[in-house]
C-alpha cells in the first residue's frame, strides 16, 4: 500500500538528516493522502537503512491499517495538524540546530532573504514551548502557522508542512539556510541590529516563486 510515497518519505528523511537537520533516528516525516490515511516513519529506527515495509499506515481515526512497528511518537501532534490543516498534505519534524536557536532570542525568523520568502511563505513564527511528544505540540503548530509553510518549535526544533513533501521538504532545508543566514548577521553587526526585508519585498519574493521550475505541460 503506498508504495510510491513510502520510497519518497525514506528519501526525503535521508536527504534532511545528510543535510543537519536531524541526528540519529531523528524527527519524522508523513504524509496525508486523500482518503485521510497517513503515512508515518516509525519510532526510533535509523533511516540509512529503511524499508518500506517499516513505514506504517494509519487510517483517519489513527488505527494502524499497515505496518508492524510504532508509529513516530508525534504521531498524535501530525495527526491534530493534518485534522486542522485541510490544505497540508505533508509534515515534517527536524530538530535543526541553527533554526532552533533563533527561537531562543526573539520570537520569529524575519524575512531575511529571498529564499526563506520562497519556500516558507515569509518569516518564519516561534511557537511557545510544548513537550516533545504531545498532542500541544501539534496545537502550537496549527495556531502558530498562519498560512506559513513551517514553524521553530521553542527549545525542540522544526514542523515544515506543505501541500506535497517536496514543498515540506525544501522549507526546512531552506529554513535552516536561513536561519544560518540570519545568526550570522546578528553576530556580526555591532549591535545586534540588521537589515530586514520590507513587506513589500517579502511579498515581491513570496510571489515571484510561483512561477519557479519547470512549467508543466
Ligand atoms: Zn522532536
Amino acid at each position: 500500500m503506498y508504495e510510491s510515497d513510502k520510497i519518497q518519505i525514506i528519501d526525503v528523511a535521508k536527504e534532511i538528516k545528510r543535510v543537519g537537520l536531524i541526528q540519529l533516528s531523528g524527527g519524522n516525516v508523513s504524509v496525508r493522502k486523500e482518503n485521510g490515511d497517513i503515512i508515518v516513519t516509525p519510532s526510533g529506527m535509523p533511516y540509512e537503512t529503511m524499508t518500506t515495509d517499516q513505514i506504517l499506515v494509519l487510517n483517519k481515526e489513527g488505527v494502524i491499517i499497515e505496518g508492524n512497528l510504532r508509529p513516530s511518537v508525534d504521531t498524535v501532534a501530525i495527526r491534530y495538524i493534518f485534522d486542522h490543516c485541510p490544505e497540508v498534505n505533508a509534515v515534517i519534524h527536524t530538530h535543526q540546530p541553527y533554526a532552533t536557536a533563533v527561537g531562543l532570542i526573539g520570537d520569529e525568523l524575519p524575512a531575511c532573504c529571498t529564499t526563506l520568502c520562497n519556500v516558507c511563505l515569509g518569516a518564519v513564527p516561534v511557537a511557545d514551548y510544548a513537550n516533545a511528544a504531545s498532542e500541544d505540540m501539534g496545537i502550537q503548530t496549527v495556531e502558530n502557522l498562519n498560512g506559513k509553510r513551517a514553524v521553530i518549535l521553542k527549545y525542540h526544533g522544526v514542523i515544515s508542512v506543505g501541500p506535497t513533501l517536496k514543498d515540506a521538504e525544501y522549507a526546512a532545508i531552506y529554513l535552516e539556510d536561513a536561519a544560518k543566514l540570519y545568526l550570522a548577521a546578528k553576530a556580526a553587526s555591532n549591535n545586534g541590529v540588521i537589515s530586514i526585508m520590507t513587506e513589500a519585498q517579502a511579498e515581491e519574493s513570496v510571489n515571484t516563486h510561483k512561477t519557479y521550475g519547470q512549467r508543466k505541460l
